[in-house]
């Protein structure tokens, strides 16, 4: 529910980027009333996608889910049951942003700037971790299930988040905050970004090559030995680390703090509930 729920946050489309959508749906038939579309897609493929599918190509080569999920959302319900050569080609395209499909007469490219969002159980039985039900699966099992999402894909996932299960009287609760106001905050961060790298070619903190990560995520003297303790700890990838810094820096900018400060650090640290694992 919550996945489905992103593109209701995420900030508005600009023009050029409805028009990359909708040129995308208009090759595969897709745009049937032939108008502009201005909602960020929504995809979720079935986990028995092949990867063909999944990244495009076939004889008559077509975009794939990932194309088609560019400038939104690919949503992969239920992560490890996805067959493992259909996750693993996704390692491309989530760091390019484009997919290239070649054929003997010719070479196409086709965008796919999505957020992939994705969920697991805990175990195979769903229960590992819960306070009111026992889970019967052996170390083992876990340890298998667990093991079917391949450390680099991990590696390229920003924010890893557990979620416990929904009291009943929790369900029909209609004083969280809706929709709306959440993307208020985002837009403001949103522009905050794009006013702080107008000059660099870049819109957001996902963008940030690491040259310009020394110049706009620079830590305190506190904060980079929090860092230090945590990577020791959990023997992480320098991949990880910028993605950690990256998001420390976009809660800064909900916040609409300048600097990247302690608790900012902290807080990103508990967005990665599988580096325990
Ligand atoms: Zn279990």
């Amino acid at each position: 529910m919550m996945a489905k729920r992103i593109v209701t946050i995420l900030p508005d489309m600009t023009f050029e980027e409805s028009l990359e959508v909708t040129k995308i749906y208009s090759i595969v038939g897709k745009n049937s009333n032939k108008s502009l579309m201005t909602t960020r897609p929504f995809r979720s493929p079935h986990h028995t996608i092949s990867s063909t599918s999944m990244v495009g190509g076939g004889s008559i080569p077509k975009p794939g889910e990932v194309s088609l999920a560019h400038n939104g959302v690919l949503f992969l319900d239920e992560l490890p049951e996805f067959k493992r050569s259909s996750l693993e080609v996704l390692r491309g395209p989530l760091e390019d942003r484009t997919v290239s499909i070649s054929r003997v007469q010719s070479n196409l490219t086709y965008p796919c700037n999505f957020m992939l969002v994705a969920s697991m159980n805990p175990c195979p039985c769903g229960y590992f971790g819960d306070k009111e039900r026992k889970c019967k699966c052996t170390e083992q099992q876990i340890a298998n299930y667990k093991n079917r999402i391949s450390g680099p894909l991990l590696d390229r996932i920003d924010l890893h988040i557990e979620v416990s299960n929904v009291k009943f009287k929790n369900l029909s609760n209609s004083e969280e905050e809706s929709s709306e106001e959440i993307k208020k905050r985002v837009n403001k961060a949103r522009n905050i970004q794009e006013e702080r790298y107008k000059e660099y070619e870049i819109h957001s903190n996902s963008e940030l090559t690491n040259r310009l990560m020394e110049k706009f995520c620079v830590l305190k003297e506190s904060s980079r030995n929090i860092l230090e303790r945590y990577f020791n700890k959990n023997s992480l990838s320098a991949r990880s680390y910028s993605k950690i810094l990256k998001v420390a820096r976009t809660i800064a900018d909900l916040e609409e703090s300048k600097d990247i400060e302690d608790r900012h650090i902290l807080e990103a640290l508990r967005y990665r509930s599988l580096d325990k694992r």
